[in-house]
């Protein structure tokens, strides 16, 4: 299918790596010049060389702290108008309830709420101006139904929904859409990390962790950083101007729920 996206510009945060890494490439496929954001630089200028050479579209890389003022900034400012928008930065730590503060759910917040918001508000205008735009924000199945363990997550991430659901309203008429794209458990270093501490506490290996937690997902397997960035290149589309405000979950069936 043709996305009918080619020659257009997106802003692609956290992208060196995992998820953005996946909606990057998927984007990039489609002939989409591409900003791209992670605070690492080398392993940034070697996903990015890698997709100028499989695609041909113009990457610019920006090295900087998507979740810091300055960084923001920095990015922004490398960006300048964009049609595309992919919000996206590392998750909060795992806990109980009774380990977190005000700090750690202002740290949460700034993250994984504001940061997306502020990227929104400076992006936005120039989207409607333009009357056409698209904003995909990578936020997790946890939105649906909560990841105990995750309550940061759970809170900062349900917020920025609560935003989005209001926002996209908004802005829908000047033919801008915004939506959430929920991820189950994918092949990333996030869930490899998550293995090897669910492995640690359990006394088993990588290897029993990860069946232990693809015997949850109906599918019976992780799901693939392609995958998630083919969902995210489509909800980028021509084709996905009447879908606005949605949260869809890509997680292999994982969230037991009838809607
Ligand atoms: P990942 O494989 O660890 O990749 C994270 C990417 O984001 C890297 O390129 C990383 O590069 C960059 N990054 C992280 N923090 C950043 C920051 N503050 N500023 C700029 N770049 C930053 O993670 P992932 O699995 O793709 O996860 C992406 C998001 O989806 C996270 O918020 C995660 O919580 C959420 N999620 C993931 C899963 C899953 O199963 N993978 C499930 C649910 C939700 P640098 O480290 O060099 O900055």
């Amino acid at each position: 299918m043709d996305l009918g996206i080619a020659g257009r510009k997106a802003l692609v945060c956290a992208s060196s790596k995992g998820l953005g890494r996946g909606c990057a490439e998927a984007l990039a496929a489609a002939g989409v010049d591409l900003v791209m954001n992670a605070r690492g630089a080398e392993a940034l200028t070697e996903t990015a060389e890698a997709i100028r050479a499989a695609h041909g579209v113009t990457v610019t890389t920006v090295a900087a702290d998507i979740t810091a003022e300055d960084g923001r900034a920095e990015v922004l400012a490398a960006a300048g108008d964009v049609d595309i928008l992919v919000t996206n930065a590392g998750g909060p730590p795992p806990g109980v309830w009774s380990d977190w503060g005000r700090e750690d759910f202002i740290k949460a917040l700034d993250a994984n709420m504001l940061t997306p918001i502020a990227l929104m508000t400076e992006l936005l205008p120039k989207m409607i101006d333009r009357r056409w735009g698209r904003v995909v924000n990578i936020t997790s199945q946890s939105v649906k139904a909560p990841i105990p363990a995750l309550g940061l997550s759970n809170a900062a991430r349900t917020g920025l929904t609560g935003y989005v659901a209001g926002t996209a309203r908004q802005v829908a008429q000047h033919g801008v859409t915004i939506n959430n794209l929920l991820p189950g458990i994918h092949a990333t270093d996030r869930a490899v990390s998550l293995d090897g501490g669910v492995a640690e506490r359990e006394g088993i290996t990588i290897d029993e962790a990860r069946a232990k937690r693809e015997a949850t997902i109906p599918v019976r397997r992780y799901g693939t950083a392609e995958e998630f960035g083919a969902a995210c290149a489509f909800l980028c589309s021509v084709h996905a101007g009447f879908i606005v405000a949605q949260n869809i979950l890509a997680d292999g069936g994982a969230t037991n729920a009838t809607i």
